[in-house]
């Protein structure tokens, strides 16, 4: 008879295997030649600016070794492979063989590696294993980036090979053909914001009707595809409250939807869809261009659209700021008692270690529910809910989230004691939605603008 810690190390190991073997076969084979152009591009890449900050990381890790008990896949389970210090190594390893004249003498006795089919395989199965969480940043002496190198890994192959996960491949083709990743159209898109006018309707007693196309509106709101079908309250709630506090703003009939998931694995595919938003915030003539919940898409718009593609003629927010601030200047009127419950609050990974975004969903919260407590760790510490890096987009991820990604968030979660856990990334509320059904835990998932439209009064 097995205890339990052997029966929870075979479920992990099952679940690990699975999700390996399933990687491994979106990767396919190499050919040499898809090897030897990984090498070449890996030699033009080399001349781009930005990659001097990953060469830089490369150039730093010393494997001291700090990072690895900060990453939460590694503290659940941990395997050499998913050792941050493993995967930089990867990287590492064959840039030092073509690139540094030490690697070229020294070889292997100065870990240089050949890139070869089977190098390339495992490449694609460890970066896509990563959630490019970035926790393992703030804890190494260097500073050194894992998510700067895991995505230069995936964009690599993706280059060469044009090989990704299957749903984020996915949501990328119909993104760059429909305008947005779920295959939305424009009828259905304006049926689901009249279903949000009469949901409010029926909840508040409020006439909002949701301004599309307006041009010249002082805020464009983009919220992700996810937020249209997982979140409904999420949308009613940012409705109610831009009408509450009389904001002038639109939404677009055609570009309605904020996720870009080239931000993951491809800079052509993130240009060209950010550049779809930039477009439409110009035709609009927006001030500022607000992000919904969502917590890549602010990372896309908010910072690596200004630094690769140069500064905006608009201003990028998101609907957290601009609601924390509505709150801090007393344009709307909340109730706490709407929500008696113990909340708790998830912080992306995106919207507060790369956006820096900690304070405002918690000016929101506190003013919005009566009994509000916080995750240890939190803020910029906190741990990934084991979805990110578009893992949580898989179907086929699922078994290797929930036991081994996810495992420490549920953890952390149940420790709060909270019955509400809210976030406000449209990936982590699937994530933990799917952690508390798993789990079987004692609490519900919302999002920040779902307990605001609960406390909203006129
Ligand atoms: S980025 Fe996150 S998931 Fe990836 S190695 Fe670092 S801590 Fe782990
Ligand atoms: S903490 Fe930084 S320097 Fe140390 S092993 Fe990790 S990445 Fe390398």
């Amino acid at each position: 008879m097995k205890t339990d810690t052997e029966n929870q190390a075979d479920s992990q190991a099952k679940a690990v295997e699975e999700y390996e073997k399933t990687l491994e076969r979106w990767f396919g084979e190499a050919t040499k030649e898809d090897v030897q152009k990984v090498i070449d591009k890996l030699g033009e890449w080399e001349k781009l600016p930005y990659s001097k900050l990953v060469k830089l990381n490369l150039d730093l890790c010393s494997n001291c070794g700090a990072c690895a008990d900060e990453c939460h896949i590694y503290k659940t389970l941990p395997r050499k492979e998913f050792n941050p210090v493993y995967r930089v190594k990867l990287l590492r390893s064959v840039y030092q063989k073509y690139f540094t004249w030490v690697g070229k003498v020294f070889g292997r006795f100065a870990g240089a590696r050949k890139l070869d089919k089977e190098l390339l395989k495992e490449w694609f199965v460890r970066f896509y294993q990563c959630n490019m969480c970035r926790r393992c940043n703030i804890f190494c002496p260097f500073g050194v980036d894992n998510m700067a190198i895991v995505r230069t890994g995936r964009l690599l192959i993706n280059d060469v090979m044009g090989k990704t996960t299957e749903d984020m491949g996915r949501g990328v083709r119909y993104h760059l053909r429909d305008g947005n990743a779920s295959e939305m159209s424009e009828a259905a898109f304006r049926n689901i914001v009249s279903f949000w006018e009469d949901e409010i309707k029926e909840v508040k007693g409020w006439d909002v009707k949701v301004p599309i196309d307006v041009v010249g509106a002082e805020m464009f709101l983009i919220p992700p595809n996810t937020d249209y079908f997982h979140s409904l309250e999420t949308m009613e709630g940012i409705a109610a409250t831009l009408y509450a506090a009389n904001v002038s703003w639109t939404m677009s009939s055609k570009i309605f939807d904020s996720v870009n998931y080239g931000t993951f694995f491809n800079d052509e595919a993130w240009a060209s869809i950010i550049t779809q938003h930039i477009e439409e915030a110009k035709r609009l003539k927006c001030k500022t261009l607000v992000v919904g919940e969502c917590g890549h898409a602010t990372k896309s718009l908010m910072f690596l659209g200004p630094s690769l593609l140069g500064e905006f003629p608009f201003e990028v927010k998101n609907i957290l700021q601009v609601t924390a601030d509505l709150i801090q200047h007393d344009r709307i009127k909340l109730n706490k008692e709407a929500n008696p419950e113990t909340v708790t609050y998830h912080d992306p990974c995106n919207v507060t270690r790369m956006c820096g975004i900690m304070e405002e969903p918690r000016i929101i919260l506190r003013a919005a529910c009566m009994d509000f407590r916080e995750m240890t760790p939190n803020r910029d510490r906190n741990y990934c809910c084991g979805g990110g890096g578009g893992v949580v987009l898989e179907t086929a991820s699922h078994d290797f989230r929930m036991e081994v990604t996810g495992k420490l968030k549920a953890e952390q979660m149940q420790r709060t004691g909270a019955k509400i856990v809210v976030t406000s990334c449209a990936n982590c509320k699937v994530e933990i939605s799917h952690l508390i059904d798993q789990y079987k835990l004692d609490m519900k998932w919302a999002g920040v603008h779902d307990m605001v439209l609960n406390a909203l009064e006129l």
